[in-house]
């Protein structure tokens, strides 16, 4: 998998563990063991590559586990990061580690030869190990690691669980009128509808439902959650506030922003109180226009004049299909979308913005998780060879819906050491590498770098998963069609991949979307922008068929229709801000003890 020689059969993520963990263990001995300048100038390096060590088993073997369709190799993957979890778990508690940090970055001579990057490295590295209280004694230190690992359990449960407290609702099917009737004949039985209050049937019920009561009892069962659920929830955030002040925060907001653009709590609050500010008038107009619909409708029995909760999603849905019919049918775009125009669009754009390409690579047998995986190798006009893609574009049963980026190996540069290492490595008998440029990177690519002096880097190798539908089979002369939110969606996670492309740094912790996570959207919704552009759209947006170019008018249409309540989304999420942040705040430390659920 992955050209990670290692990765040839289940057993091989265990063997990958060992090596890996081998070779950590000879760095932390070595950076424990410096007393000299020339040693504590090693430092910021040494850790950087002791993180990409680690990163390099726990996101593979982390992504692994939640694609691949073989449940052995799942085991085998949950083994292997578990094993790197538990050795990351004991660095965590080695102080020893970040004594020789803090010693090296208090030498001048020391800190003032370290490049921006090491600096930046050594900083970063300073702020986390203080998250992890690696200062407190004993005591206070072991109950850190017990409550970090109660938060990450009942976290786990938490999403895992996640249900309302009534999970169905019985209604007689007359009530339902207005919904699809093949979805309401579905739930039937003997006149009786049985809606699941969470999900598609729930959602697809609050737009679509005429009777205001109906939809009002929907709406509260969607809203109110089990109560198992709460005390989860009340757990958590008790235990998270616990662990931010033994960490000496004031509450996890102040930790959890710390490294983040935003920094505090207040600069988060004031920002949502700005926005909310400057978003009011357009919500208070689309909710006038929802009202007006809602005055002027027939079937409205009790004809309250205001809007209630109950009532936005159906009076929004009937203000789209207004649209949709007025703007002809928006599926027609997707015969202008074919997936092989999207992403030579993709490539396209890249290379007018970039000087990059991308280029589609047969995979070798066994390289991918699954048959309709594809891989595309990004081509620098200068540079040549400079990141991998795997693109797992298409749903499958038990693969997560929701579109991602992730980084399975980052850019680094590869030290002459190193390459010595690997070159024992790589001239032992049963050795699996050929070479010792192989070996030094697992197998995966490597490129001589043309901006630093030719060094050897490992390149960035990153998986974009997204759902979208397959063609019926029915339309096997077809190419894949995307709609145009799966258009915007690549181009988002294609933002996120060239983020990763493009930020090719000599050490690992600052490379691509290594950064503030707050920042890290940024690239991504650039390119949101540039899916619908004109501009853009003339680079790829053709008839499957006719090879006729797209209108961009029509486009233009189909965004304003996504546009249309966008005031009411904005203020949706401004409010779930407002929350997490209150939640994460200290007031969970003045609940009294023991009152949790
Ligand atoms: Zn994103």
């Amino acid at each position: 998998m992955f050209q990670n020689r290692y990765l040839t059969r289940p057993e091989g993520f265990q063997e990958f563990a060992d090596v890996t963990l081998q070779k950590c263990r000879k760095l932390v001995a070595a950076v424990l063991g410096y007393s000299t300048q020339e040693g504590y100038k090693r430092v910021a390096r040494d850790l950087d590559r002791l993180s990409d060590l680690l990163c390099r088993v726990i996101d593979l073997s982390d992504f692994v586990r939640s694609v691949h369709p073989d449940r052995r190799v799942q085991m085998a993957a949950t083994q292997a990061y578990s094993l790197m979890f538990e050795y990351m778990n004991v660095l965590n508690t080695t102080p020893g580690l970040e004594a020789q940090l803090k010693k090296a970055a208090s030498i001048p001579e020391v800190w003032d030869s370290w490049s921006e990057e090491e600096q930046t490295v050594a900083n970063i590295l300073l702020k986390d190990f203080s998250k992890s209280a690696i200062e407190l004694p004993d005591d206070k230190r072991q109950a850190f690691v017990d409550i970090s690992n109660d938060v990450a359990q009942v976290g786990t449960e938490f999403v895992e669980a996640m249900a309302p407290e009534t999970p169905f609702l019985r209604f007689a099917s007359s009530k339902l009128k207005g919904m699809d009737p093949l979805v309401v004949r579905q739930l039937t039985k003997w006149g009786t509808a049985n809606i699941p209050t969470a999900g598609m049937p729930a959602m697809l019920a609050l737009r679509t439902v005429e009777d205001a009561d109906t939809r009002r009892e929907i709406y509260m069962a969607n809203r109110t959650s089990a109560r198992d659920q709460i005390k989860r929830l009340e757990q958590m955030l008790g235990q998270r506030a616990e662990l931010a002040k033994l960490a000496g925060y004031e509450s996890h907001a102040h930790m959890a922003l710390s490294d983040k653009m935003a920094k505090t709590p207040e600069a988060v609050v004031s920002f949502l109180d700005a926005l909310a500010q400057d978003n009011a008038p357009r919500v208070t107009e689309e909710m006038r226009d929802l009202l007006d619909l809602k005055r002027g409708d027939a079937h409205g029995k009790q004809m309250s004049d205001e809007l209630n909760a109950w009532d936005k999603d159906y009076y929004t849905g009937r203000l789209m299909s207004s649209m949709v019919s007025r703007a002809r049918t928006p599926d027609q775009l997707s015969a202008y979308f074919s997936l092989g125009t999207v992403m030579q669009g993709l490539s396209r754009l890249f290379n007018r913005l970039y000087g990059i390409r991308l280029v589609p690579r047969e995979p070798l047998p066994g390289e991918t998780w699954n048959p309709d995986v594809r891989r595309l190798d990004v081509i620098d006009d200068h540079e040549g060879h400079i990141a991998v893609i795997y693109c797992d574009l298409f749903e499958r049963a038990g693969k997560s819906p929701n579109p991602a980026h992730f980084t399975l190996r980052c850019s680094r540069k590869i030290s002459d050491e190193e390459m010595r290492e690997a070159a024992t490595l790589s001239s032992e008998k049963s050795s699996i590498f050929a070479t010792a440029q192989e070996a030094v990177n697992d197998g995966l690519a490597t490129n001589n770098n043309r901006r630093d002096g030719n060094a050897l880097y490992q390149l960035p190798t990153i998986a974009l998963i997204c759902d979208f539908a397959l063609p019926a089979p029915s339309y096997s002369q077809r190419p894949a069609l995307l709609s145009y939110r799966e258009v915007s969606t690549l181009f988002h996670e294609m933002g996120h991949a060239l983020h990763s492309i493009c930020g090719r740094t000599a050490l690992q912790n600052v490379a691509g979307t290594r950064c503030a996570t707050d920042f890290a959207e940024l690239p991504s919704v650039l390119m949101e922008s540039f899916a619908a552009a004109p501009e853009v759209l003339a680079l790829y947006a053709r008839h499957w068929e006719t090879d006729a170019p797209l209108d961009p008018a029509r486009v233009q249409e189909r965004v304003e229709i996504d546009r249309r309540m966008q005031g009411a989304e904005i203020e949706g999420q401004v409010l779930l801000g407002m929350l997490d942040q209150r939640y994460h705040s200290s007031v969970p430390l003045q609940w009294p003890a023991g009152s949790v659920g």
